[in-house]
């Protein structure tokens, strides 16, 4: 029943596919994955610019220099209107504005000396000289972002900057977490908690990491082991939601009543154990082919680690991911030698550190997966294969909790 954790991901990443594309105003596009490509609407830039304050000239006019030139005018960012550069004159030109007519080269503001109605330029300049070329950024028609990218700053600037203020993204799916287990006590629980419950720290870490992920957390409901109100928010969750996010009651124990519930509710089970740790009981359902359903162990640490391992690349792939950007992996080099004797891929926690030279992974002592404290520092979680001794500078998968 154990799998690789390989190929446990392999099969969600079989079931889950992009969902529906919708259009959106680019100013809530952030993080959706791009359906469409993105074209030039003009030339950029739209025609010769100033890359610098200074003043236009001619090239021919300042072959020897020192060279004194008439002021005729000047030109600023958003001037409709330049001044024609005529043999031996020159004009004021700030960074962004159109190149006059007549100019050909800008000499910046540094290599001249202004006196009245005249301009001495110190410096000769080769022609074309801080001019940004109509089109020398990208020419009208030409693509300027692929699809399939998850729309990031620089490209919302971009889809900007050729005028599209709606684009086509893939929808996102919509969440829900499910957290099981009768000794839960919410945060803002009423009255005093007693030793034998504990805060559910779970629910509050999920919402976290899909929100640092990009998604949103649309319901959050927390049920005690008990198979019949564990069965009734299930179905309710499952209904409306594209993916529920279980946690705790998903192993073996006579109280987890996790895979039976998803069992009762019609849903099929593809996956439960996975050669993890921390993280084995694991579990992936489908309901319909279009519901998905994930188990993951009530220990904050593998709940975790199964939502960055294998939830995620799952959310990724129905947001419009292709499948090779679903799973984001670092190889970094680890800065002390780490063992594994188990039979099972170990995850570490670890820092980033920066040595000035490079970046190293620095492990993170834990007391096993019940130890969320230990997680404090980190910054994600490295592999190490089962039986493997990862040498001192070493390279290892790391997967950011971004
Ligand atoms: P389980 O997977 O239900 O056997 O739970 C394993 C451990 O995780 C137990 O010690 C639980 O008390 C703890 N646990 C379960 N759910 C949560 C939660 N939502 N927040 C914090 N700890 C939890
Ligand atoms: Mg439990």
């Amino acid at each position: 029943m154990l799998m690789k954790i390989e190929k446990a991901r392999k099969i969600i990443l079989e079931r889950t596919h992009a969902l529906d594309i919708i259009d959106i105003a680019l100013n809530d596009a952030a993080s959706f994955c791009l359906a469409e490509e993105i074209f030039a609407d003009r030339d950029l830039p739209p025609t010769d610019r100033s890359a610098m304050d200074g003043f236009a000239v001619r090239a021919e006019d300042v072959i020897n220099c020192p060279k004194q030139l008439k002021l005729i005018g000047e030109t600023a960012a958003g001037s409709a209107e330049c001044p024609n550069v005529e043999p031996n004159t020159c004009a004021r030109i700030l960074t962004g504005a159109v190149v006059p007519p007549g100019a050909d080269t800008v000499v910046k503001v540094e290599d001249t000396e202004e006196n009245g109605d005249c301009v001495t330029i110190l410096e000769s300049a080769k022609e074309g000289l801080n001019i940004r070329k109509r089109g020398e950024e990208v020419k009208k028609g030409n693509r300027v972002i692929k699809s399939r990218q998850n729309l990031n700053a620089a490209q919302i600037g971009i889809c900007a900057s050729v005028g599209k203020s709606i684009v086509k993204v893939f929808n996102k799916p919509k969440v829900s977490v499910l957290n099981t287990g009768k000794e839960l006590f919410p945060l803002d629980g009423d009255c005093e908690i007693k030793d034998y419950q504990i805060r559910d720290s779970n629910g509050p870490a999920l919402a976290a990491a899909l929100k640092r992920s990009g998604f949103k957390c649309f319901g959050m409901e927390t049920s005690p082991d008990d198979p019949q109100i564990l069965e009734a928010k299930l179905k309710k969750l499952v209904a409306n939601n594209n993916v529920v996010i279980l946690s705790g009651g998903v192993s073996v124990g006579k109280y987890d009543f996790v895979p039976d519930a998803i069992k009762n509710i019609g849903a099929e089970i593809h996956v439960h154990g996975v050669l993890m740790k921390p993280g084995k009981p694991f579990l992936y359902a489908t309901l319909d082919d279009n519901k998905h359903i994930f188990g993951l162990p009530g220990n904050p640490l593998s709940a975790l680690t199964g939502f960055h391992e294998l939830v995620l690349p799952a959310l990724r792939k129905m947001s419009g991911f292709l499948k090779e950007d679903c799973c984001r992996k670092l190889f970094l080099p680890v800065d002390r030698t780490v063992k594994s004797k188990n039979f099972r891929t170990e995850f570490h926690l670890a820092k980033l550190v920066n040595s000035g030279e490079e970046t190293l992974l620095m492990p993170i002592k834990s007391h096993g997966s019940g130890d969320l404290i230990s997680s404090a520092e980190a910054d994600g979680v490295f592999a190490v294969p089962a039986n493997t001794e990862i040498k001192k500078g070493e390279k290892v998968e790391f997967t950011f909790w971004e």
